[in-house]
């Protein structure tokens, strides 16, 4: 069983936490307390949550995207227990324990049509790495305004559980080894990938066709699902620079963290 404190900001109040809690609930976590404040940049809330250990990362990346939240952080419960005594006071907690914080990063996508990408996870899982026809099929099925909110969580996904699989080192890695290590071989189990420094070069990406709507997204997600726990910094980010889908030579994708 895990235990998490779970803190984000939203933009609106009303209905927020009947919205995450029903999330909370899908993924089989109970919600033990909240506490919902006006902030100055929005809605803080923050929820005490347990639930099963293999669902939360899921838990995590259904929040972390869910179309209401700002930002969003999560930490396991046993270090924000050791200042129980002022969250209940409603305190702010230390720099230190704050400094702490195990798993900390903003959203970058939100709109993201969560049912549609769980219902297709387990395919994509038995079909790897032959995921293209299901990605293609994905990306056609899913509202335009959802496309690419979907696609980034679905690649997210998967990418977190191809590290798992086959990566699962232990170490924390350099940016430039972590690429290196992990992208680079992952991503050459489904397409032809060229590494030059922090970019990573994709020729021929199948779901990147000229004049069509580019898949980029879903590699954005891959890559930051593979490098999300051996890199573990909370300012990861992917981006793509150029895409064949616009005339592009390859599909380029930047890294940072
Ligand atoms: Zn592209």
């Amino acid at each position: 069983m895990a235990e998490l404190e779970i803190r984000v900001v939203s933009m609106r109040r009303e209905g927020l936490l009947v919205e995450l809690g029903r999330v909370v609930y899908e993924y089989g976590y109970a919600l033990l307390r909240q506490r919902l404040t006006q902030e100055a940049r929005g809605a803080s809330l923050i929820m005490v949550l347990r639930g099963p250990d293999e669902r939360q990362l899921a838990l995590e990346d259904a929040l972390g995207t869910h179309p209401g939240v700002l930002s969003f952080e999560s930490i396991p419960y046993e270090s924000a227990s050791a200042n129980r005594a002022t969250f209940i006071a409603g305190r702010k907690r230390p720099a230190a324990l704050a400094r702490a914080s195990a798993a900390t990063f903003t959203p970058v996508a939100t709109g993201a049509d969560i049912a549609s990408v769980e219902r297709v996870l387990p395919n994509l899982a038995r079909e790897y790495p032959g995921i293209f026809p299901l990605l293609i099929k994905l990306g056609h099925a899913l509202h335009p305004e959802a496309r690419d909110a979907s696609l980034y969580l679905a690649g997210r996904r998967i990418g977190r559980w191809v590290y798992r699989r086959d990566f699962e080192l232990g170490a924390k890695l350099g940016l430039a080894d972590a690429i290196k290590r992990v992208a680079l071989p992952a991503l050459r189990k489904l397409v032809s990938t060229e590494v030059d420094n922090e970019r990573l070069h994709i020729r021929d990406c199948p779901l990147c066709q000229t004049g069509g709507a580019s898949g980029g997204r879903f590699f954005c997600g891959f890559i930051e699902g593979l490098l999300a726990e051996p890199v573990a910094s909370p300012s990861l980010f992917v981006r793509e620079t150029s895409c064949h889908g616009d005339g592009a030579a390859a599909c380029v994708f930047e890294i940072s963290c």
